[in-house]
């Protein structure tokens, strides 16, 4: 995960001239750079690069020289992002969203549940996945999607957070579901959310970083796999990812800024997967894959 943002503040126009400069001088290389508006009525935007504390003063003399011809009146700020970035935005907004025949709500707002909704209930709590962020909307409406037009006999939820895709699925389908994440607090919130949903058995919750258990081997390999972490180690994993995939399954990938789609798409036709299609929401990309030809 980044840990550091260096950005500059200026108008839409020029935030767009900025990113133009700053994907072409960093374009080999793996950053997620990205244009953000800040005040629409007094036209203020930010355009974005995400680093780590070691890259820091190398990318920053970097950028003064790229913005030099240009954009030399424009100085560089500096932000920290907060290790709890995941559990913060999983607090923004409390409102029931809809993505597809989803519903995902909180526990208040179980009478916002209409006849045909696949309600999901998460709570904001300690795990990323109410549904609020653009990836995990992305993510559910593709699910629907593919359960909608081919046969799944299982699913990988990499990443699961609150649960909530793992959840979704086993929703959909009465099929054997793997969910895995890093962080052992989410796997326990994972666990207590998939029991509030009245789901018992089907989902097996593991801690796990990357694809380092042999529970991947024993469930795998997946007519469906989804992760929705972030570009960076999503390209990394690519080979990996893969290899537990079944002949002719697909891949839903989120956790994208839109700067970074085409890296991503690079990465996973390299090992053999085709696009599908992508859905766009707030700046993040949701993209799916197909195994062999679409
Ligand atoms: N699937 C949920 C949560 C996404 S947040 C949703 O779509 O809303 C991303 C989650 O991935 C976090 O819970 C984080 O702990 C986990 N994660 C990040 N890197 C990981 C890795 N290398 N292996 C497994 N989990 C990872």
């Amino acid at each position: 995960m980044s840990e550091i943002r260096l950005y500059v503040t200026t108008t839409e126009t020029r935030a767009n001239g900025v990113l133009d400069v700053m994907t072409f001088g960093f374009g080999e290389e793996d950053y997620a750079i990205a244009t953000t508006e800040v005040d629409e009525k007094n036209d203020i935007w930010e355009t974005s690069i995400y680093l780590m504390f070691e890259e820091e003063d190398d990318i920053r003399g970097r950028l003064a020289e790229m913005l030099a011809p240009d954009f030399s009146d424009l100085g560089i700020e500096r932000e920290i992002i907060p290790e709890i970035d995941w559990i913060a935005k999983s607090l923004e907004g409390l409102t029931p969203v809809r993505a597809g025949r989803f519903l995902v709500h909180g526990s208040h707002d179980r009478d916002k549940v209409r006849l045909n909704d696949v309600a999901i209930e998460i709570d904001a709590g300690q795990a990323f996945g109410t549904g609020h962020h653009g990836t995990t909307a992305g993510c559910l409406e593709v699910i629907e999607e593919v359960v909608r037009a081919r046969k799944v006999r299982n699913a990988l939820d990499l990443g699961t957070g609150s649960g909530v895709l793992a959840i979704a699925v086993r929703k959909l389908l009465p099929v054997p579901v793997l969910a895995t994440d890093i962080d052992p607090i989410a796997v326990r919130v994972a666990k207590e959310n998939a029991r509030r949903n009245q789901i018992v058995t089907g989902i097996d919750f593991r801690t796990a970083p990357g694809f380092h258990s042999t529970a991947f081997g024993d469930y795998g390999p997946f007519d469906l796999i989804i992760a929705n972490i972030l570009a960076r180690p999503l390209i990394r994993m690519a080979p990996q990812l893969v290899n537990h995939l079944a002949d002719g399954g697909s891949v839903i990938l989120s956790g994208i800024l839109a700067a970074q789609r085409w890296k991503v798409i690079a990465a996973y036709s390299g090992v053999g997967l085709s696009h599908v299609r992508t859905i766009w929401r707030n700046g993040w990309v949701t993209i799916h894959f197909r195994h062999g030809k679409g």
